[in-house]
């Protein structure tokens, strides 16, 4: 037995989960937020007790880190740090270096760094993470898992921008997806769903973030995210695809920078812009059925951006055996999976069962399409920290 921690650092936060493998048993969860700040918050609750949290000064992540594994102590969570077998970090960006996890050390602790420009606030923060860990727990090894990895299985013609090649060749200009994590957890998950002969799902991440990927074998062939997050389908606060010349566009017309526009593309936008109400499934959900108009567009408007997904990647991978949905809204709204159902139904033959939509919600994991659906649909609750956990064990080897 072998207590490891999954580790997602962010700029301004870190949050982790014990586990206890390779019984997979979750020990205990929790945050720091809002790291830098005077008033930032520590959280930390064991699997099956309270919540303990406080407001207090966290001014870096090696503080974090430090709060995080007093607190293990402290709580009688774990006897002594000794315990603690490996840690593994989520990594946004992998580029065309990692299609696995792998260990981090000083080679691939560079690696990661040179990817920075790719993922700016993301990869700079992970290193923070590892670094913060290390010098706590220097004897712990650590491990990478990327949100990319998964996606590296692409084709040239899947993963490339038709803009001129030297910006693929020297600037790495390209798709990488992300959620990879996410969508290889429910491929492998959606196996048991599959009969003999058939190998070909689509997974929509559906979450403030949302992602779609085709795949087939297991392995993944196209997937909606690009070089940064950004691309795809419409999410909680992002545009998901635009014509790129409505960037030039607005910064001639707005007189604000392109950097601006930017913000407002990855913050502002997606449902958020279109209800003008949140980027909350929720409250768009509330206020649609309260005959809110905008609100009602929001929803069908991402309703038909996955449906365009959904379609296109049918085609990409000649037929479908299995649509899967995930993540916050995709595990949570039954309003929101029969929008996107209902777009594809007549093309598709797909019938949703409504009552096992309707029941499938909090985590629970079925299929939610009636027996006569051409494709059976279903809900899989996605689990990106017991899969960083697993890899922990097979890359160090932990018994
Ligand atoms: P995630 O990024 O996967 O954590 O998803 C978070 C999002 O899921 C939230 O912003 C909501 O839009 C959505 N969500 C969470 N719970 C529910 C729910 N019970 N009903 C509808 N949408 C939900």
């Amino acid at each position: 037995m072998a207590k490891v921690i999954a580790v997602n650092a962010g700029s301004s936060s870190l949050k982790f989960k014990l586990f206890e493998m390779p019984e997979e048993k979750v020990i205990c969860s929790g945050i720091a937020d809002r790291i830098g700040h005077e008033d930032a918050i520590f959280a930390i609750k064991p699997a099956n007790g309270e919540k303990n949290e406080t407001i207090c000064n966290i001014p870096d992540h090696t503080i974090a880190v430090e709060m995080l594994l007093e607190a293990l102590v402290d709580e009688g969570i774990v006897a002594s740090l000794n315990e603690i077998k490996g840690i593994g970090h989520r990594i946004v960006q992998g580029g065309a270096y990692f299609s696995h996890s792998e260990e981090l050390n000083d080679r691939t602790e560079k690696l990661i760094e040179e990817l920075i420009p790719l993922a700016p606030l993301h990869n700079a923060a992970h290193l923070i993470g590892f670094r913060a860990f290390k010098k706590a727990l220097p004897n712990v090894r650590q491990i990478a898992v990327f949100d990319t990895a998964f996606h590296q299985t692409m084709e040239p013609q899947d993963y490339l921008y038709a803009c001129p090649m030297e910006y693929y060749e020297k600037y790495k200009v390209r798709r990488y997806g992300a959620h990879g994590t996410s969508h290889m957890y429910l491929a492998q998950c959606a196996q048991s769903y599959l009969k003999k002969g058939q190998n070909k799902i689509i997974t929509c991440h559906i979450g403030s973030g949302a992602s779609l990927c085709a795949i087939k074998d297991c392995k993944c062939v196209a997937t909606s995210m690009g070089l940064t997050p950004l691309a795809g389908i419409m999410m909680g606060t992002r545009t998901g695809d635009i014509d790129p010349s409505v960037m030039p566009y607005l910064v001639k017309q707005t007189g604000k920078s392109a950097e601006e526009i930017y913000q407002e593309f990855n913050k502002k936008s997606g449902l958020l812009g279109i209800s003008g109400i949140s980027n909350d499934t929720r409250d768009v959900e509330k206020a649609a059925l309260e005959g809110d108009e905008r609100a009602n567009l929001a929803i069908k408007l991402y309703a038909r951006r996955v449906a365009d997904y959904i379609g296109q990647y049918y085609v990409r991978l000649g037929g479908c055996d299995l649509i899967v949905f995930s993540a916050g809204v995709g595990e949570n709204s039954p309003y929101f999976r029969k929008a996107m159902i209902d777009e594809v139904k007549e093309a598709l033959h797909i019938e949703l069962n409504d009552e096992a939509n309707n029941t499938m919600v909090r985590g629970k994991e079925g299929i939610i399409s009636s027996k006569d659906s051409a494709i059976p649909v279903v809900v899989i609750p996605t689990d990106e920290e017991v899969m960083i956990a697993r890899d922990i064990v097979s890359i160090l080897k932990l018994k």
